[in-house]
């Protein structure tokens, strides 16, 4: 008799539909799985033996043989368990078959019959709702999480005996999730640009930034605040649509770090690897390639902080996913991509002891100093507009100022500016002044006479790259955005010379 289970596994973040099959025959009892199944599947056999046997089932004596389809493509990790212990069950009718007809069944199990949670549940579940599926079985784990996607009748078993009684005679609630409710939920535990005395041309880079989505390097002695600054920039970013949030939900599942009971990602993600990172870890990869920071941080900030302290090769390979907003990965068996579109925000001391240009403490040679920038110049600071200086700290900031603007204040102007370019780019495929292109420079950056005669001016004077013209324009329209003005005037202008700080200083 030969039985059939729908079940699914993934490439990148995306899942795809793999039919289980069981056949049982006479012969010499054996156990075999075919279908390119990885170690991990061949390793499932045991497991689900045990699991059904500790379940109080006898476990056939049979010729028992598992075929994955389709069998071009690799199946890997544990999602197999329990379709393959259902389809075994439905061939000595422990289960009736229309119990599980036209329903997704993913879970590992262990040896005592427990379904444990499995990676990537939401991508699994959200692709095969693309593919008409209704129905689906998850670790009771995962129920939360699929059930974030709609019209989907969820059922969440936490062990094998309790979801064959419940296939005999249903007895499990489906899992419903309030997805409204859920993505209501704000964490409060923002750290507060109050805190932050001084440093205001930093603060408004930051605004920019922010309002923009732009890249952004600042540039300070150490003890100037720039981390402290920088770690404060979530507090200001505009919130997620249920679309970015759902995109961002699938990438963190499928890296495993989904936390318990957050099923969907409501925050703008903020990631800071330390400048160790090796390569894999920073762009994605691995035998079973799962997301780098870039993409744990997509719809969000990667904050990359003493960015020369990063191995070269490693900032050399974040220039594609920059560039696309989205990371390929090649293997033998095809390539898999997993997005990328981030704001990323780096530091960086002017030289290698940190005091070049502040302090007369500074004894690194002119070599020196180059080298240091050297690692960052190029590439990578071609994708980087907004360049910002964070100076020392005066003591009369610190001492005198009043109380700084909260966050919240800032934050306010930064989503206006934000609804003003929603509702610029609607017929275009993009979001923020940052992605412009070229040719939409020329469209939504148009300058009056004023304007252009001084960034002319600049041109000369800075000796500005042709390179750093398309910046300083996106970053004018989006200092206009914030301002609520169509026209790009003098002001915007000026402003947006300011924060080309490193071209300004010919230190690049
Ligand atoms: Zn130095």
């Amino acid at each position: 008799m030969i039985s059939k289970v729908l079940s699914s596994s993934l490439v990148g973040i995306d899942g795809f539909i793999v039919d289980v099959e069981a056949d049982l025959g006479r012969g010499l009892p054996a156990f075999d799985i075919v279908g390119l199944p990885d170690s991990a599947v061949k390793e499932s056999k045991e497991r689900v033996r045990t699991a059904i046997k500790n379940s109080g089932i006898e476990f056939p004596v049979k010729r028992i043989t598992i075929n994955l389809a389709p069998a071009n493509i690799r199946k890997e990790g544990v999602y197999f368990d329990l379709p393959i212990a259902l389809a075994i069950l439905m061939c000595i009718d422990e289960i009736p078959s229309e119990s599980i007809k036209d329903t997704v069944v993913v879970g590992e199990l262990s040896l005592d019959g427990t379904i444990k949670p499995v990676n990537g549940v939401l991508s699994i579940i959200h692709s095969a709702k693309e593919q008409n599926y209704k129905k689906c079985i998850v670790p009771a784990d995962n129920a939360q999480e699929a059930a974030l996607v709609e019209e989907m009748e969820v059922i969440g078993a936490d062990t094998l005996s309790n979801l064959i009684s419940h296939l005999k005679k249903p007895s499990i609630t489906p899992t419903k999730v309030d997805i409204a409710k859920l993505f209501s939920i704000r964490s409060s535990d923002f750290l507060d640009f109050s805190d932050v005395k001084g440093q205001e041309n930093v603060k408004r880079a930051f605004e920019i930034a922010a309002a923009g989505m732009h890249n952004l390097i600042m540039v300070g002695p150490p003890g100037s605040g720039k981390t402290m600054m920088a770690r404060r920039l979530p507090s200001i970013l505009p919130d997620l649509t249920f679309e970015e949030s759902i995109e961002i939900t699938k990438i963190h599942s499928v890296a495993g770090l989904l936390k318990n009971n957050t099923s969907l990602i409501t925050e703008r993600p903020f990631r800071s690897p330390h400048h160790t990172i090796s390569n894999s870890a920073m762009v994605g990869g691995g035998r079973i390639p799962r997301p780098g920071e870039v993409s744990l941080a997509h719809n969000g900030v990667l904050f990359l902080d003493e960015l020369p302290e990063f191995q070269r090769n490693v900032l050399e390979e974040l220039r594609q996913p920059l560039e696309d907003n989205e990371v390929t990965i090649s293997r033998v068996n095809g390539t898999m991509t997993f997005p990328s579109n981030l704001m990323l925000v780096a530091s960086c001391n002017p030289c290698p002891c940190g005091f070049h240009g502040y302090s007369d403490k500074c004894r690194c040679t002119e070599n020196e100093i180059n080298r240091y920038i050297g690692k960052i110049s190029g590439p990578l600071l071609d994708r980087i507009d907004i360049q910002c200086e964070a100076a020392a700290v005066n003591y009369n900031d610190l001492a005198y100022s009043a109380k700084a603007e909260s966050s919240a204040q800032i934050r306010e102007r930064v989503v206006k500016a934000h609804k003003i370019q929603q509702r610029r780019y609607k017929d275009e495929p993009i979001y923020f002044n940052s992605q412009l292109s070229s040719s939409q420079v020329d469209k939504y950056c148009v300058l009056g006479n004023a304007e252009r005669n001084m960034l002319k001016t600049a041109f000369e004077k800075f000796s500005l790259s042709m390179r750093a013209y398309h910046k300083i324009l996106k970053i004018a329209r989006t200092i206009a955005d914030l301002d609520a003005s169509e026209i790009i005037n003098v002001r915007h202008v000026a402003e947006a010379i300011q924060l080309r700080n490193l071209d300004r200083q010919h230190i690049i």
